[in-house]
Parts: C-alpha cells; sequence; structure tokens
C-alpha cells in the first residue's frame, strides 16, 4: 500500500499472520487502488496501524481523520458487505457530531440534517456501543428524535455520546472487526466455502458527495446493458440541491449527449480503464466535482446468465479476455435460463413442499391426478400439473400435454425423472411429506393441508419446490448470442456429447442443442404413446410364441419408421440404439380401469387379464426378465427390432446418399455369453438382409454395463463389443443395492444423518461405483485398445462425471437433450 492516500485496509485476525482480504468487493477495492480509480480522498490504513485490533486493541484513528481536512465525515467500507458471511455492513457518516450537524443543517435544512444525525446516532449505538434498539424506536416517534437519542445513550451507556470523529472511527472500526472475526461469522463464511481465517478489507472514502449540493452529482453507470449484457454506456447521475432534496436523476448518456458531451466522454473513458482494470465489467459509484469524475465504488453485478455470457462476449470482442476466459466466466447450470422459463426467486416465500429437483424449469398450473385429466384440461387450453403417486407409461399422454409434473415416490432416476427431463418439462420427484391419491383426488401436504383437483399451483422443477398459486416466470432467454457462445465451447472441449434420444421428436431436439450423435435411444420409449402401448403390451402379454409373433409383426413397421426418422435427422452422426429393455412393471396396467381397457382391447376377459398379469408379475421388476434377458428368452423379440435397424439404415443410407452404420447395444448384461448369443442372432439377421436387399449392413456392437458382473467382466465382453456404455442407473441402483425408484423415502433423512454425502443417483458414486467402472475401462481396453467407452445414465451430463470421463479417456458422455448445451459448456471449462 505504497500511495496513503487511498487504499485497502488488511486487517490482522489474530496470531501475527496478516490474511488476505476477503469478500466480494475486496478485489475490487483493491483494483481501484491499483488502477489509481479511488476517490483521491480515501485514506490509506495501513496493516501496522490496524495490527490487532481484531484482538482487542484499541485504535487511535485521530491522524488518519486528519487526513480529510476540518469537520470530516467519512464511510467504511468493507471488502465482504454479505450479511450471509457475517460481514459488517458500511457504515455511513462518521463524524457526524453537534458540529457536523449543525453545517450540515445550515447547507440542506434542519430536517434532513436532523434525519442523519439520529440514525447514525442509532447505527453507532446499536453496532458499536452494544446498546438495545427499542428505546431508540421510541425516540424517533417523538417531536426530537435526534435529542432524545443521546440521553438515552447517554444513561444506556454511561457515558456522552462520542463527539470526537477520530475516537468514532476508531470505534467503528473494532467493532467492525469484531463483528467480522466473531465465531458465528467465522463459521458462517466457512460453512460458505471461505477460510476459516478470512480477513477483511475497509476503504474508509469522504461522504462528502453523497451529501454536497449544486455542482456536486453523484450516480451509477455501468458499460453493459444490465439486461441483456451487451456494451452500453447507461446509468443516471443525480445532484443536490441547494435544500439538500435531490434533483431529477438525469440518465446517461441520453440527458448529457447534448449538454455535456466531454462528460460522457469522461465517463466512457473511464468505464474502459476500469474494464481493462478489473478484465470485467463493474457498476460504477461516480462523483462529478469541478469538471471530473471520482470513483466511489465498483461493484459486480448480480447478473443473470443472459448477462453473464453476453457481456463475456462482449469483453472478448473488446479484446480484454480471451474465449476460454470467457466460457470459464459463465456457469453451465445457469445455462436452463436459455432453455426453461424460470420462477422468479423470493427467498421470504415458503414452500408448500419440496422433494427431487428432477428437471429445470417452472410452471403454473392446475392440479390434475389423471392422464385424462391432464388431457381434458389441455383440450380446454388449461395449463395444468400432473400429479401421480409414481408414473408409468400409461400417464405419458398425461406427461406430454401437462406444464409440470410432480411425484410422490421416485428419485432422479426414476420412471417420471427421466421422462420428464427428456421432454423438457419441470418436475419434482419424491415430495416429502406428500401423500397423493388418485382414488380420492387428494394431495395431503404434510401439515395436513389438502390440495384438489383445479388448485393453482406452481413448480420450481429447477430447485424442487412447489408453490400455492401462480407466482412470476422469467421466460427463457431467446439470445442469439447463445448459438455462437457454444460454438466456441465445441471448438475447445475434447469429449463428445451425445444426447438421450427415444424418438425422432427428441433426435430433432437434440440436433438443435447440437448434440454429438445419440448415445442412448431407449426403444421400448417408442411405445408410450396409446396406440402403441396397446400392441406393446399384445406383445409382453402374449401368451404363445406365434401371438408374440403375430404382436412383433405389428410393432415392425413402427420400429423401421422411427429408426429410419432417427436415422435421417442425425444426418450421419452416430446413432445408439438400446434393444428392448422394459422393466415390465412399468408396463403393466396399475389400476381397474386400466385392466379393462387392456382387456377391450386384447379382446381378454378382464379375468384372464388378471390371470395373466399374475403370471408375469415379479417381486422384484428391475432385477427380473428385462433386457438381455427377455432377448434371449424372446429371441424374436430383438430380431424384429433388428431387422428393422437394418431395414431403417438401408432406407435412410439411400436417402442420404451415404452408409448409415448403426450403433445397437444390449442391455442388462451380466456376461461374455449373453453378449455372444445375442451378436450370433444379430449377424444372422444382417445376413437375412443382405441377401434380401442385395446390401451389405455393417454395424457396431454395444454393451450397456450396468451390473457390477458385466463391469468386472469388461474384458471378455469387450471381445464382442466395439462400444462399452456405463448404465449409471442400473449401475448404482445394483452396486449400492438401493432401488432408484424408491430412493427419495429415506435419502435425505439418510444424507442428513451422514450415511451418505449425497444421493448417488444424483452425483455419480466415484469411489464405489466410479471403481467399478475405472476396471471395466481398464479390463475392456486391454482386450479391445480401440474400444469406445461413455456414460449415459442421468449422471452423464453432470460436470463432475463429465471430469471422471474426460480423465479416463472416454469417447462421449450422453444426457437428455435439455442438458447436452449444460455438458457441452462443462467439458468446454474442463478442457481449458
Ligand atoms: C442406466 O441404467 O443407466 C440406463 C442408461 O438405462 P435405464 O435408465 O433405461 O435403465
Ligand atoms: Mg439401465
Amino acid at each position: 500500500m505504497s500511495d496513503h492516500r487511498s487504499g485497502v485496509v488488511r486487517i490482522e485476525p489474530g496470531a501475527g499472520v496478516v490474511a488476505e482480504a476477503h469478500g466480494e468487493r475486496a478485489g475490487d477495492l483493491q483494483h481501484l487502488v491499483d488502477m489509481g480509480l479511488t476517490c483521491p480522498v480515501s485514506v490509506a490504513l495501513s496493516v501496522e496501524r490496524l495490527h490487532g485490533i481484531a484482538t482487542g486493541q484499541r485504535f487511535d484513528a485521530a491522524g488518519v481523520i486528519n487526513e480529510f481536512g476540518p469537520d470530516p465525515l467519512v464511510s467504511v467500507l468493507p471488502s465482504s458487505g454479505r450479511r450471509s458471511w457475517g460481514g459488517p455492513r458500511e457504515f455511513p457518516d462518521v463524524g457526524l457530531n453537534e458540529a457536523t450537524h449543525a453545517l450540515l443543517a445550515a447547507r440542506f435544512g434542519q430536517e434532513h440534517a436532523d434525519r442523519r444525525w439520529f440514525d447514525f446516532i442509532l447505527r453507532y449505538a446499536t453496532d458499536v456501543a452494544c446498546l438495545d434498539a427499542e428505546p431508540f424506536d421510541e425516540a424517533a416517534a417523538g417531536s426530537d428524535p435526534a435529542g432524545a437519542a443521546l440521553e438515552i445513550y447517554l444513561r444506556e451507556a454511561g457515558e456522552a455520546f462520542p463527539q470526537d470523529p477520530g475516537r468514532q472511527l476508531s470505534q467503528v472500526v473494532s467493532s467492525m472487526a469484531t463483528a467480522w472475526g466473531g465465531i458465528t461469522a467465522r463459521l458462517l463464511r466457512h460453512a460458505q466455502g471461505a477460510p476459516l481465517e478470512a480477513g477483511l478489507a475497509l476503504l474508509v472514502q469522504d461522504n462528502r458527495w453523497s451529501v454536497a449540493p449544486g455542482e456536486i452529482a453523484t450516480g451509477r453507470v455501468r458499460m453493459f446493458d444490465p439486461v441483456t449484457g451487451q456494451t452500453r454506456l447507461n446509468g443516471s447521475l443525480r445532484a443536490l440541491t441547494e435544500t439538500g432534496a435531490p434533483a431529477p436523476a438525469e440518465d446517461i448518456p441520453t440527458a448529457l449527449q447534448d449538454r455535456a458531451p466531454e462528460r460522457v466522454e469522461a465517463l466512457s473513458a473511464l468505464l474502459d480503464t476500469a474494464r481493462r482494470g478489473f478484465r470485467a465489467d463493474r457498476e460504477i459509484d461516480v462523483a462529478y466535482e469541478g469538471g471530473r469524475f471520482l470513483v466511489l465504488d465498483a461493484s459486480p453485478q448480480a447478473s443473470s446468465a443472459r448477462v453473464a455470457l453476453n457481456n463475456a462476449m462482449a469483453l472478448v470482442e473488446a479484446d480484454v479476455i480471451t474465449r476460454e476466459e470467457a466460457l470459464l466466466r459463465v456457469a453451465p447450470p445457469s445455462l436452463t435460463a436459455f432453455l426453461h422459463p424460470q420462477v422468479q426467486p423470493d427467498p421470504a416465500r415458503k414452500p408448500l413442499f419440496s422433494g427431487v429437483a428432477a428437471s429445470p424449469g417452472g410452471a403454473t398450473g392446475h392440479v390434475v391426478f389423471t392422464a385424462d385429466a391432464a388431457a381434458a384440461r389441455a383440450a380446454r387450453e388449461e395449463p395444468c400439473i400432473l400429479v401421480r403417486r409414481e408414473t408409468n407409461p400409461e400417464d405419458i399422454r398425461g406427461m406430454h400435454v401437462a406444464q409440470a409434473i410432480v411425484t410422490e415416490r421416485g428419485g432422479m432416476t426414476s420412471h417420471a425423472a427421466v421422462i420428464a427431463r427428456g421432454l423438457g418439462v419441470p418436475c419434482i420427484t419424491g415430495a416429502s411429506g406428500v401423500v397423493i391419491s388418485a382414488e380420492t383426488e387428494t394431495m395431503t401436504l404434510g401439515d395436513g393441508r389438502v390440495l384438489h383437483e383445479g388448485d393453482l399451483i406452481t413448480v420450481d422443477g429447477t430447485h424442487g419446490e412447489a408453490h400455492m398459486g401462480e407466482i412470476l416466470m422469467t421466460p427463457a432467454d431467446d439470445d442469439p448470442g447463445f448459438l455462437e457462445f457454444m460454438s466456441w465451447a465445441d471448438a475447445a472441449r475434447d469429449i463428445g456429447v451425445r444426447a438421450n434420444a427415444d424418438t425422432p421428436q427428441d433426435a430433432a431436439l437434440a440436433m438443435s442443442f447440437l448434440a454429438d450423435g445419440i448415445g442412448l435411444c431407449r426403444t421400448e420409449h417408442m411405445f408410450f404413446e396409446p396406440s402403441r402401448m396397446v400392441v406393446m403390451r399384445e406383445m409382453i402379454f402374449a401368451g404363445t410364441e406365434a401371438d408374440r409373433r403375430a404382436a412383433l409383426d405389428q410393432l415392425l413397421p413402427m420400429q423401421r419408421s422411427d429408426f429410419r426418422e432417427l436415422f435421417a435427422t442425425m444426418a450421419g452422426l452416430p446413432v445408439c440404439i438400446r434393444l428392448f429393455d422394459p422393466p415390465l412393471h412399468e408396463f403393466l396396467p396399475m389400476d381397474r380401469e386400466g385392466r379393462m381397457n387392456l382387456a377391450q382391447s386384447l379382446d381378454l376377459s378382464l379375468t384372464e387379464v388378471n390371470r395373466r398379469i399374475e403370471a408375469i408379475s415379479e417381486f422384484n421388476p428391475m432385477l427380473g426378465m428385462r433386457g438381455v434377458r427377455l432377448g434371449l428368452m424372446h429371441p424374436e423379440i430383438y430380431e424384429m427390432q433388428v431387422r428393422a435397424i437394418f431395414e431403417a439404415a438401408i432406407e435412410a443410407g439411400r436417402a442420404v446418399g451415404a452408409t448409415v452404420e448403426p450403433e445397437i447395444m444390449i442391455p442388462l448384461v451380466a456376461g461374455r455369453s449373453e453378449v455372444k448369443l445375442v451378436k450370433t442372432r444379430i449377424d444372422s439377421v444382417a445376413a437375412q438382409v443382405r441377401v434380401a436387399t442385395g446390401q451389405e449392413v455393417a454395424y457396431r456392437l454395444g454393451v450397456l454395463v450396468e451390473t457390477p458382473r458385466a463391469a468386472l467382466c469388461a474384458g471378455e465382453i469387450a471381445e464382442y463389443a466395439q462400444l462399452l456404455s456405463f448404465g449409471t442407473n442400473d449401475l448404482t441402483q445394483m452396486t449400492y443395492g438401493l432401488s432408484r425408484d424408491d430412493v427419495s423415502r429415506f435419502m435425505k433423512a439418510y444424507v442428513e444423518q451422514g450415511a451418505l454425502t449425497g444421493d448417488p443417483f444424483e452425483k455419480l458414486d466415484f469411489k464405489g461405483v466410479g471403481e467399478l467402472i475405472r476396471i471395466a475401462a481398464d479390463r475392456g481396453r486391454a482386450t479391445n485398445p480401440s474400444i469406445d467407452l461413455s456414460i449415459c445414465g442421468e449422471h452423464g451430463g453432470d460436470i463432475d462425471t463429465i471430469d471422471f470421463c474426460r480423465t479416463g479417456g472416454f469417447t462421449y458422455v450422453s444426457c437428455s437433450p435439455y442438458r447436452v448445451p449444460i455438458a457441452r459448456l462443462s467439458a468446454a471449462q474442463l478442457a481449458i
């Protein structure tokens, strides 16, 4: 701190160690000093002068206060004003006493002077002398608040209010240091990631500009548009009239451009200096006096994703930062603001209930309890929120038309969560303390309140909270800068980002988010729409192979046309199609009505439907007849699918004039033999198609590694596969032995007890599940060094998973389409 007329003070928190200043303004204050932009009557307090303040020594500030000349009035600015950090607030008007009060009154009128005098006494009494605020409240209501406050001070503090500005400053600085160094404040900060011994910086600054009349004006200016983030000089200046009342604020540059263009120019130059010095844009508080601007403060703007993104791009344009730095300045999760509307935050608002933030975005609508009710509302163009105990494929059409989805059960990887993320619909799963009954059409909350059909609620899927009634929404930002920014991210990243896309519509979405391909097409999801569901169930319920083949004959053309569209939409980008993996419970009709419908559509009696459901129901459907087990027990199912894939690839290839080489992935494998058997059958279908069409059919074989055994046997499996894709949803479920559909019931309490650090379905467990993946990757590579590796479970879009995959040399990650931009930016940040 060479210049003693301006500077940042570092307070030593104890033990003789000088800590760095911390807080959101610390760097800014230091920069202002470094750039020579601080107002020249800010005062430096050297570290030596403040030595020991936090440990209780008194601070003689007389010398400091003298530097402000006669009748000083100063503000003390802390480097961190964040209350959540236990930081002291800015302390204005230090130096006010009987004499300065009289001066203020003479210049600005009695009322103005009295108000400030009272405010200062009150603040000093409570924050410095630690007096109770209550008696002062009564004084405020009286005829002479300041006089009464002085009397209360004398009575309560046992001494007269200090008149000496030096003593006031000394005490104020001490109290700010003490507030900062208290145990509660330290723990508060520590909980938010600050070092336990974080230091405080203070700037003592002349306060004259906030009070001086006439020629002096103060205001706030910036170089960026506060809504779009683009470069635009704006702000306002406000002078004080001779009576001390503020004159109307003058807009910059509009009001000044013609009258005083040189001031606009000076402000531009000043902001440009600050921009280059900070290597960022700041909101700058200025004072204008005697033909020049002085800087009082510079603070970062709490900004939206749009402002952050465009401002970072503007700084690149102005040659202040590089593209890489710009990419690092936008938090990947904040990109959801470009993709979904968001509920406007209000910390005071208490949620109706909360749960797992399963799919981001906000929506308001009327509560409905069934897919039919959702469809009926949609037909009347009324927004609705589909509320279910849990969802299954029967709910899909309701989920398509609902504005948001809430389920009582489930977690991050349950049916509702996966589908909602795919649709881009806000969703809360595992709503805590909530009991949902479709029978009585009620939703009973933890506190006993009951919601009924038609009640209006707002779902905040970004934060996993629901609120009563309609809440103001910030619309999704439609910003042209977004695409360009994302192209920078693509140039920087070194790992692929594909999308999990099940239908041609999903594929179109994946393309619009510039995914590098499809990493997982869950083929059974193509049958979630009602007319197709009937055929799918016919297939599942078929009692004989002949019946099953009849159903499969109907499914074949549907699959072929979907696959053809997928290939065509993806225009040559890789498409990884997973063969059927329908956990049966997702496809069985749950209630009587669903079973009746099924009986009608299959032309069976209800008794027969019930009997068949009984026959195929499983105690543990997630560990049952699904995935490759279904494929091996009923080979005709995979044969139909593989045929559809090959025929579609040939047709799409003809249309685009290039060879389409599909990736075919086998789910729920436990070892090499299953893969070998399925591969033999795929090859045989390939030969049949080749003979029938005269066309060569090439494909790449993928194995979904989602059982612990498959991970351990990856070396053998890799003999047959060109791709190992880790299904981290099932792999987590099976490694922990923890049901992915029921986990929310106790996960929160379990984490609170410290039994787990977090929900492993939300954040990949790198220690256990990650170890299995590492082992599998090593063993797979040892057999087949060119094998592609990827993750396609719901963890795929998370930055820590991407980091893990990059480190392991994986080819790509795959996530739901709406998470693709977030994953692209995360990947870029990791590569920089
Ligand atoms: C997985 O288990 O991670 C996976 C991708 O498959 P699904 O979520 O469909 O079971
Ligand atoms: Mg799975």
